[in-house]
C-alpha cells in the first residue's frame, strides 16, 4: 500500500479510538498492510444484509449510516477517525445498515484477517476493539429504548381521547373481555346537561373547554383503579372496580355530581351533569349492565337533570 510516513502522520492526527495507544512502529506496519481507498460522494460503502469482511476507518470525508437504502434519514454520521463495519467483520454476521459517503471520502480498508492478526499482536488494539463494540452495543440499546418509549407514547395516544385525555372507545373495545370478568363492577354513565346550549351560546371552543374541565375534574375525583372513558360527545363512562354496594356506587355518583357543579370554567354559568349508576348483579352481562346505567341516566334527565339515579 502507498502512503508511508505521510499516512502515518495523518492517522496519528486523527486520534482514532481504534488505534489509541498503539505504538507508531506497529501502526506503520499495519497501515502498509491496508488499502487506502478514495470514494466519491454518494458511493455505497456497505449494503445491509450482506456478508462483510472489511472494516473502514474514515481518514477524510464523512459517511452516513441509514437503516434503508437511499436518502433515508441517517441514523448516524461517521467522521474522520471513526470506523464502520467492525461489528459484521468480527461477528462474521451480515451488515445491519446501509453506509454511504456523504462527500468524497478517504477510507482505510482493513481486511478481517488483518484485524484479527493485529488483535493477537497487540492487547491494546484488542482492548480498543472491545471498547468500540461496547459503545456500539450501548448506542443500540439506547436506540431500542427510544423506539420503545415512542411506541408506548403512540399506544397511549391511540387509546386516549385527544381533547379530554379520558380513555376512548378503542380502549374499551380492547379491555372488554377483561371487564366482563370482574364480578363487582360499578358503571356510572355521566352526561353533561344542556351542553348543546353551551355550544350554541358561547361557541364550540367554549364547549371544548367545558368538556376538558369536566373530564379533568372527574379524573381527579376517581381512584387510580377506576377508568374514565369518553363514549362520545359529552357522554362519559366511569368504570369502578370497588364500589361493592349500590349505596356506595350512588355515593360516588353524588360526589362526582357535586364536584362538577362547583367547577368554574371561564365566565360560564355552572355546568352540571346527570348520572346513571348500575352495579353488576350476579351473572349479568356487560351489555345489560350498561343498558341499566343508560336507562338510569335517562331517568335522571327526565327527573330534571343535575341528579344521580340508580338503575
Ligand atoms: P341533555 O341535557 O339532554 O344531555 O342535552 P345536551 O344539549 O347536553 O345534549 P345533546 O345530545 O342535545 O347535545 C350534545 C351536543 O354536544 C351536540 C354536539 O354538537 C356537541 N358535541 C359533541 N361533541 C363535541 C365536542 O367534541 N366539542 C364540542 N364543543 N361539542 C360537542
Ligand atoms: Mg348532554
Ligand atoms: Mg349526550
Amino acid at each position: 500500500m502507498t502512503g508511508g510516513p505521510e499516512l502515518l502522520e495523518r492517522v496519528l492526527q486523527l486520534q482514532s479510538p481504534l488505534f489509541s495507544g498503539i505504538d507508531p512502529t506497529l501502526l506503520t506496519e499495519w497501515l502498509d498492510a491496508s488499502e487506502l481507498r478514495c470514494l466519491a460522494g454518494e458511493a455505497t460503502v456497505l449494503s445491509a444484509d450482506q456478508a462483510n469482511s472489511q472494516t473502514f476507518l474514515v481518514i477524510a470525508g464523512r459517511l452516513l449510516v441509514t437503516l434503508q437504502q437511499g436518502d433515508a434519514a441517517p441514523l448516524a454520521t461517521i467522521g474522520p477517525g471513526e470506523c464502520v463495519g467492525e461489528v459484521s467483520t468480527l461477528s462474521l454476521g451480515e451488515t445491519t445498515a446501509w453506509v454511504r459517503c456523504e462527500q468524497t471520502s478517504e477510507l482505510l480498508v482493513i481486511e478481517r484477517q488483518e484485524l484479527l492478526a493485529w488483535a493477537q499482536q497487540s492487547h491494546q488494539l484488542a482492548l480498543n476493539l472491545l471498547q468500540l463494540m461496547g459503545e456500539r452495543l450501548r448506542r443500540s440499546n439506547l436506540h431500542a429504548r427510544g423506539a420503545q418509549s415512542l411506541n408506548q407514547q403512540l399506544q397511549t395516544r391511540a387509546l386516549s381521547d385527544a381533547l379530554t385525555g379520558a380513555l376512548n372507545r378503542h380502549w374499551l373495545d380492547q379491555h372488554l373481555e377483561a371487564l366482563r370478568a370482574y364480578p363487582e363492577l360499578a358503571l356510572l354513565m355521566v352526561d353533561i346537561d344542556h351542553f348543546k346550549a353551551i355550544n350554541d351560546t358561547h361557541g364550540h371552543s367554549c364547549g371544548d373547554a367545558v368538556l376538558r374541565a369536566v373530564a379533568t375534574t372527574l379524573l381527579h375525583s376517581l381512584r387510580p383503579s377506576d377508568a374514565l372513558v369518553r363514549l362520545g360527545g359529552e357522554e362519559f363512562l366511569v368504570i369502578c372496580q370497588r364500589e361493592a354496594s349500590p349505596a356506595a356506587a350512588e355515593g360516588l355518583g353524588e360526589r362526582l355530581r357535586q364536584t362538577v357543579q362547583q367547577l368554574q370554567v371561564d365566565d360560564l354559568p355552572p355546568v352540571t351533569v346527570s348520572i346513571g349508576v348500575a352495579l353488576r348483579t350476579p351473572g349479568e352481562a356487560w351489555e345489560a349492565q350498561l343498558e341499566r346505567a343508560d336507562t338510569a341516566l335517562y331517568r335522571a334527565k327526565r327527573g330534571g337533570r343535575n341528579r344521580v339515579e340508580l338503575g
